[in-house]
């Protein structure tokens, strides 16, 4: 998936990367298609395989193309402003095609469904279906409505929802990797983020289902799970009594009544030496010792950790409301770099420009990426989101000139980082997981070590799914190249 191989992006260039055609082909002929367009996070695209599965209960084939389709999706964000205005774009686009196919039947769903709810079919007529992240059960009967040309809406939050039972079908996959939801919902409430209005509050899913999940891909041939969630952090489950399954190998313990998520973890790493395990996102406030430790006991966890600072400035943090100072952050870089070793790979998410960020603030989330030198960043100019507790408290008076020049530097910054972070690789043996071909060359094959960079190296006998390790000869800000040696270094 695109947004997993994200690195050094401006905010247009990330969007324009995320917008990927979930979908696939199938030869049905008597069942009705449908065309699934996904926007913004790996979230969105982790749900984009759960709508999937539940339309296909359904009796819907899922389709590579709009053209013949029957229904078609956009899953959307609503994390910027610019996210929003792409989809508007879209809708534009489809407006089109509706009007030569009256029949055909336009949904929105995601974050900004949630957020507009029936605003969205007021502002974009064409609009036949509105719903958010937690109706996706819902979505036949949603459609069924729409085909008797009514207007149709589920906007409703649960509390409980977590499409826990819900095998996902697999779209646009390369077949070795592949994301598991493990938790949904946010309670944080990061002053500038939408997220928790659009997503709901935050819920932990069975765990027997995630290892469940886990060994399924495995079975099938997957070699890579990421474990997602908006603050992995605070996953927690907790058993109804009697719920807890004794047979179940992984937990021997009948009294375990709650599993956080250092013990998901291990659960989901000890299916197989042979599965990767990564996870995304971590939260500064959250991320314990103890995930530190199980990453560290396990081969197979991945020795990289997406750790998003925001900002460099305790003060703009308060405002941010993340709960947490410079200071803290820094000890728990200090901590992982303890513990994991250098090596391990660390990125985060900026904003530049939050309101009344000075000069000097801003400077110190540059002293901070020089004191992290992290690996790969996600950087975005602050773009005020309507309803936030930081639109309703703060004026939004950083002029977009001065937070994009902001911007700028932070991206300077970051890519002279990734190139020295990249540099350090060189000279060294690399485990890689053979992903497939390369993009720019088919005589070479691409993978990634454990520290989620992508490295090129010819093809020789190797193929997708394999582990090899992989001597870096050269590398680029981005990618890393080498070349496939037998002889493993102990
Ligand atoms: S942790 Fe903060 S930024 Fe992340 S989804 Fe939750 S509210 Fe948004």
């Amino acid at each position: 998936m695109i947004t997993s191989t994200l690195k050094i992006l401006s905010e247009t260039d990330k969007e324009a990367c995320e917008i990927v055609k979930v979908s696939e082909e199938e030869l049905t002929v008597d069942k009705k298609r449908l065309f699934i367009e996904s926007y913004g996070c790996q979230m969105n695209f982790s749900d984009s395989e759960i709508v999937a599965a539940v339309m296909r209960n359904a009796d819907f084939a899922t389709t590579s193309s709009e053209d013949g389709a029957d229904v078609i999706f956009l899953n959307t964000c609503a994390i910027r402003d610019n996210a929003e205005q792409k989809v508007r774009n879209r809708l534009q686009q489809l407006n089109n095609l509706k009007k030569k196919r009256p029949g055909l039947v336009i949904g929105v769903l995601g974050c900004m469904a949630e957020r507009l709810k029936t605003k969205l079919l007021e502002e974009e007529k064409m609009v036949d279906i509105v719903a958010g992240p937690d109706a996706y059960r819902d979505l036949p009967r949603l459609v069924e409505e729409a085909e008797t040309g009514q207007k149709a809406v589920n906007v409703f939050l649960s509390r409980e929802e977590t499409y826990a039972d819900i095998s996902p079908i697999r779209l646009n996959s390369n077949g070795i990797t592949a994301y598991i939801s493990i938790m949904r919902g946010c309670d944080n409430m990061c002053s500038f983020c939408v997220v928790p209005y659009t997503r709901g509050r935050e819920r932990s899913r069975d765990p027997f289902s995630v290892v469940e999940e886990a060994r399924q891909l495995f079975a099938e041939g997957y070699r890579e799970v990421t474990l997602l969630g908006q603050n992995v952090d605070s996953y927690k489950w907790k058993s109804e009594k009697g719920k807890i399954k004794p047979q179940d190998e992984i937990v021997e313990n009948e009294n375990v009544t709650t599993v956080n998520f250092a013990q998901l973890l291990e659960m989901v790493a000890l299916v197989s030496p042979e599965l990767r395990v990564r996870f995304s996102t971590s939260h500064p406030k959250d991320i314990t010792d103890d995930v530190l430790w199980t990453m560290k006991k396990y081969e197979n966890i991945c020795k990289y950790i997406h750790l998003p600072a925001q900002s460099g400035n305790s003060r703009v943090l308060k405002l941010m409301n993340r709960t947490y100072d410079r200071e803290w952050y820094v000890q728990k870089i200090d901590r992982i770099r303890e513990i994991l070793g250098e090596d391990c790979g660390i990125s985060t998410d900026m904003i530049t420009g939050f309101c009344t960020e000075t000069e000097e603030e801003h400077q110190d989330t540059l002293t901070l990426m020089e004191y992290v030198k992290y690996d790969y960043a996600y950087m975005f100019a602050y773009s005020e989101r309507p309803g936030t507790p930081a639109a309703k408290k703060y004026k939004d008076d950083i002029a977009e000139d001065i937070k994009k020049r902001r911007l700028q530097e932070v991206i300077a910054v970051q890519l002279k980082h990734s190139g020295e972070r990249n540099q350090l690789a060189l000279g060294k043996v690399h485990k890689v997981l053979v992903e497939g071909p390369s993009k720019r060359s088919d005589a070479d094959l691409c993978g990634r070590n454990d520290q989620n960079k992508v490295v090129v190296f010819p093809r020789e006998h190797y193929k997708k799914g394999d582990y090899v390790h992989v001597l870096v000869t050269e590398c680029s800000s981005a990618t890393l190249i080498g070349k496939v040696v037998e002889e493993v270094p102990a």
